[in-house]
């Protein structure tokens, strides 16, 4: 069967705009009302010579911090059950946050094989810079992307199907 991957990271980041930029249409409720994202999104993907299936791990947007985290940890854990690959997605306008460290401790804990990815680096002039503190994450290099202008797609795709 076909490797799994999974997009985790906190919510806005912009997971579900990098699954259906991947998916090359609009499966995933991008920026939703809240409550409207379901749980688990699946659609294969191709590229190359690769096909893999993907995982958009949406939810409901949380109001606090708490739920925040621990419906990461939920996700994260989906992830490492179930995927070949995790994806992880941090905000590079956002920055290093609390929650992207404790999910990284988790992540690599399990040594599922991760891509590390910082998204909205719109302008690589502008932004470049800002994305090497997720280093301090401890789960390998930093691979810049803006999901919604598909830059860096391909570097980032080289990484994840390295793993299959
Ligand atoms: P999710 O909650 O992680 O699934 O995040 P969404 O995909 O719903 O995106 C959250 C918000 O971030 C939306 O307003 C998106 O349009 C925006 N967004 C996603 N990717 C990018 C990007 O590469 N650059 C910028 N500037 N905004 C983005
Ligand atoms: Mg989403």
């Amino acid at each position: 069967s076909k490797p799994i991957v999974a997009i985790v990271g906190r919510p806005n980041v912009g997971k579900s705009t990098l699954f259906n930029a991947l998916a090359g249409e609009k499966i995933s409720i991008v920026k939703d009302t809240p409550g409207v994202t379901r749980d688990r999104i699946y659609a294969e993907v191709t590229w190359l010579d690769k096909t893999f299936t993907m995982i958009d791990t949406g939810g409901i947007e949380p109001e606090s911090n708490d739920v925040i985290l621990s419906q990461m940890r939920e996700q994260a854990q989906i992830a490492i059950d179930t995927a070949d690959v995790i994806i992880f997605m941090t905000d590079v306008r956002q920055g290093l946050v609390d929650a992207d460290s404790k999910v990284a401790d988790m992540l690599r804990r399990s040594k599922k094989p991760v891509v590390l990815v910082v998204n909205k680096v719109d302008s690589f002039q502008k932004f470049m810079m800002d994305t090497y503190e997720f280093y301090n994450l401890g789960i390998g290099e930093p691979v810049p992307i803006s999901a919604a202008s598909m830059l860096g797609l391909g570097d980032m795709l080289e990484k994840v199907v390295e793993h299959f």
